[in-house]
């Protein structure tokens, strides 16, 4: 970048190289990043509580007058208690301030101060320990930042300072003025100030308006952007529709709604410019089967066409069922993952080239820089949210502007879904596959475990399978361990006349795959396993979950994990087991019993998380934000979109110098995505 970063953060006072190395760990490497490290919250000195009326247990600021002097107390050596009594002239507030003699300094009977902290007590006196302490008259509203061992929030905060009165008057605003007045929004200087320093609780409202604005105005011209590349040539066309004849292989009758979603893309695939389909369809929906026709149509037509997943279990998986689908059909279909033997993988790669692969279902290995495609028409990626937008670009790339179809089980609302993806079409699958049983779904404390583990075995011996998902634990070494002590424990213990297998995140691909091939085949009855069944596996015969510390997972991970089972005819019973006793755990475990539509599981896991861990982790494959909720900030998201085409229409690359701004923006919140 070099220039355009507002300066560097070495020429900030009171910054040693100790704490320049932390900001910089942080992502904070210059005066503009560290203006936009916005505050995570607000401590609110502007309104303050009488000690009478200072709730208790929760942060606030409480005003009151010393009532005594302060008095100094050592405890034992390195502990040191400075205590004091104020009063708001009704009840007394007894203060503690641990060794911090700092804190107290200057301090005497008389003096009006505001005191920040958590008041506990009782109905003669209240308490606190260790306030943040403040002379009454410089009440204002403070900014708390994300800290780091070593570098605390108001250190942060005096960098921010100078950073604003370095920056002062030269700070140039991205939005034109035309746009600032279209959509009233204030200066880009003073949202900044005041999203950092606010004199109220407007202020904030005025200043983050303008910084979400600016945010989802960049982040959509980046998407239209990738979007407009792809419809710069066209397509690949195929000439016939070959549906019938797939439909044929299938041990099945599609659902009408795998049938429409067929068609729709079907249509893409005939005209002149790309398909970019989203499909959304729920765990179990069927969308493998969509997928197939579509990659079946693609090669009858006489092109390529892959298939890439997340994991190598899915990947594999994928492979498994399109090459029983094309078993009878002639076309050639392949598998290529990071363990794919060098031999193998040569020979692949060899075919790949020639075109006589015809269908290849991968992982990531499928967009390495050595796979080569003979004419690659069409691209299918499972479990969308797991791939970045680059991630698909660059398998696109493999081909002449290929179709694309993503696929994805989250369940997002359609508005915010097309959005989000660009200008995606959207296919639903709202209807499930013929006789799908409801999964019977209970909760249970941990005392009913013995109970739940009979019925399962009972299960498993009248000839069906099951899963039993281990706590969660931290990934990591800790995972391996926990995972296969407890897998010892139920093979060699309750379940010892059942034959067990065990599946984790720690276990070689090589190792994952002959596991489940075992269970596939009806080899393994019971599968201990961590969250790594999460996605994809199919075993219609699985008929029963039990979940042990269902708690710990968020919602859309129960129902996740859920739908492995009642895949088939069969009748299926999901149990979960939890000894939780907070409100909000239950309600959750409720939620999954009463219902089994991911999409109003995902409403609720959005009401009860907050749309911030529903996202989270970068999950939805989008840059992350700084200031923007993609589900609270809706209605900019849609104003910005329009506002970003049409910025777009009059100046497709940026490069006028009037929006020399925005594009320094975006590049920096795509990085290199945009530009391959
Ligand atoms: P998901 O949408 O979760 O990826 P899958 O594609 O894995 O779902 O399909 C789930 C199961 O349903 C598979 O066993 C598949 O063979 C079966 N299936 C798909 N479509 C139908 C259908 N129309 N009728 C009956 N079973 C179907
Ligand atoms: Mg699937």
């Amino acid at each position: 970048m070099g220039t355009g970063n507002g300066g560097t953060i070495e020429s900030l006072k009171g910054l040693g190289a100790k704490r320049l190395e932390l900001l910089k760990k942080m992502g904070i490497d210059s005066i503009d990043a560290l203006l936009a490290f916005y505050p995570r919250q607000y401590e609110d000195w502007s309104r303050s509580f009488t000690v009478s009326d200072a709730p208790l247990q929760t942060p606030c600021c409480v005003k009151a007058t010393l009532a005594t002097p302060v008095r100094e107390h050592r405890v034992r050596k390195g502990l040191t208690l400075y205590k004091f009594n104020a009063t708001d002239g009704k009840i007394l507030l007894k203060i503690t301030v641990f060794n911090n003699k700092y804190a107290v300094e200057g301090l005497n009977p008389g003096d009006e101060c505001l005191f920040f902290g958590k008041v506990t007590g009782n109905f003669n006196y209240r308490e606190m320990a260790s306030p943040q302490i403040e002379k009454a008259q410089s009440a204002s509203i403070r900014p708390i930042y994300r800290q780091v061992k070593g570098l605390t929030s108001r250190v942060i905060e005096k960098a921010v300072r100078q950073a604003l009165e370095q920056k002062g008057d030269d700070l140039n605003d991205p939005l034109n003025e035309q746009i600032r007045e279209e959509f009233k929004l204030c200066h880009k200087r003073y949202a900044l100030q005041n999203i950092h320093f606010p004199a109220s609780q407007e202020d904030i409202a005025i200043a983050r308006k303008r910084l979400v604005f600016e945010e989802l105005l960049v982040l959509q011209l980046g998407l239209l952007q990738l979007k407009g590349r792809n419809r710069e040539t066209t397509a690949v066309q195929i000439k016939a529709d070959y549906t019938a004849d797939f439909v044929k292989t299938l041990p099945f009758a599609l659902t009408g709604a795998q049938k429409r979603a067929i068609g729709e893309a079907v249509a893409d695939m005939r005209g002149q410019t790309p398909m970019n389909r989203l499909l959304q369809g729920d765990v179990g929906s069927g969308k493998t089967a969509v997928a197939a026709a579509l990659m079946f149509n693609m090669a009858k037509n006489g092109y390529q066409a892959a298939i890439m997943a997340p994991t190598e279990i899915l990947a594999e998986q994928h492979y498994y069922s399109l090459q029983k689908m094309m078993k009878n059909t002639g076309l050639k279909v392949m598998l290529l993952t990071g363990s794919t033997p060098a031999a193998e993988r040569r020979k692949v790669l060899q075919q790949l080239k020639s075109g006589e692969i015809d269908l290849i279902a991968g992982t990531h290995a499928l967009i390495q820089k050595t796979v080569e495609f003979h004419d690659l028409g069409l691209v299918v990626t499972d479990e969308q949210h797991r791939f970045g937008v680059a991630q698909r670009s660059a398998l696109c790339n493999k081909g002449k502007n290929p179709h694309v179809f993503v696929m994805s089980a989250t369940p997002i609302p359609r508005t915010l879904a097309l959005m989000i993806y660009g200008d995606l079409d959207l296919s639903v699958l709202d209807e499930m596959p013929a006789g799908r049983q409801k999964i019977e779904t209970y909760a249970v404390g941990a005392a009913l475990r013995k109970r739940a583990y009979t019925y399962v075995k009972k299960h498993l011996n009248a000839g069906r399978q099951g899963y039993i998902v281990c706590p969660m634990v931290e990934e990591g070494e800790m995972e391996l361990a926990a995972a296969e002590k407890f897998y010892t424990h139920l093979k060699s213990g309750f379940f010892k006349e059942n034959t067990v297998g065990l599946l984790h995140g720690k276990m070689k691909p090589a190792q994952k795959e002959q596991v489940m091939r075992e269970f596939a085949a009806g080899n393994i009855q019971l599968l201990v396993a961590t969250t790594v069944i999460e996605v994809g596996i199919d075993v219609p015969n699985a008929v029963i979950m039990v979940i042990e510390n269902a708690e710990r997972f968020g919602l859309s991970q129960l129902h996740q994990l859920r739908g492995r089972v009642g895949r088939g005819k069969y009748r299926s019973t999901c149990i979960l087991i939890s000894d939780a006793e907070n409100e909000e755990a239950k309600q959750r475990l409720q939620i999954m019993r009463k219902t089994t539509d991911g999409f109003q599981i995902a409403d609720a896991d959005l009401k009860l998380r907050g749309p911030g861990d529903f996202f989270g982790h970068r999950q939805s494959g989008l840059p992350q934000l700084k200031i923007a909720d993609l589900f609270d900030d809706m209605d900019v998201l849609r104003q910005t979109r329009t506002l970003a085409s049409r910025i777009l229409k009059a100046d497709p690359h940026l490069s006028d110098p009037e929006n020399s701004g925005l594009k320094i923006l975006t590049d920096q919140l795509f990085g290199n995505d945009i530009t391959f």
